[in-house]
């Protein structure tokens, strides 16, 4: 996911190039990544490269629910603004001063050789993107909190769910209140 940007940076304010990204994959924070796809769209400014994308991609997670595998879709819009470390070649009058104090985000810089690399900060975007809470399916029955059985399997005769049993019981105790004399 690496872009030469010399013909951007050489030319003038306002240019732009579009590019594709196509089934691609890489792992981040021990994560694998996968059918990433998406269009890109790169913009000049008179000192940074403007970046749009709309990308998906598929991950491996745990569902939430019962434990199992769970394929995860992700999609992220991103509009970020990356900084040349060879800001003379868009600075054609070098008559402005580099910014030392400024802070760059080392996933938002173009490199000496005017490569944008969107690897790190595509990959931070898409993990932001994980849902907290996967599903395997939107209609997972997830574990049995009384016999641990896997409900999308096996369908168990226990009561429905761990709250059912507190329910019951509370009508139990509310049943023999309202036995007992006020
Ligand atoms: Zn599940
Ligand atoms: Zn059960």
């Amino acid at each position: 996911m690496i872009f030469n940007v010399t013909g951007l940076l050489s030319g003038v304010l306002g240019d732009s190039r579009k590019h594709k990204i196509e089934n691609e994959q890489f792992m981040i924070e021990d994560r694998l990544l996968t059918r990433i796809n998406g269009p890109i769209h790169l913009i000049r400014t008179d000192r940074t490269v403007i970046l749009h994308a709309d990308i998906t991609a598929v991950t491996q997670e745990t569902c939430s629910r019962c434990l199992e595998v769970a394929t995860v879709d992700i999609r992220v819009k991103m509009d970020e603004e990356f900084y040349p470390i060879n800001l003379d070649l868009m600075d054609q009058f070098g008559d402005r001063e580099a910014d030392d104090d400024f802070y760059y985000d080392p996933a938002l810089i173009i490199d000496k050789r005017n490569f944008l690399d969107l690897t790190k900060a595509l990959g931070q975007a898409l993990i932001a993107a994980i849902p907290i809470a996967p599903l395997c399916k939107d209609e997972c029955l997830g574990i049995c909190a009384v016999c641990a059985a896997n409900r999308n399997l096996n369908d168990c005769t226990c009561p429905r769910s761990r709250s059912d049993l507190h329910w019951k019981s509370l009508d139990k105790l509310l049943e023999k209140g309202a036995e007992s004399p006020s």
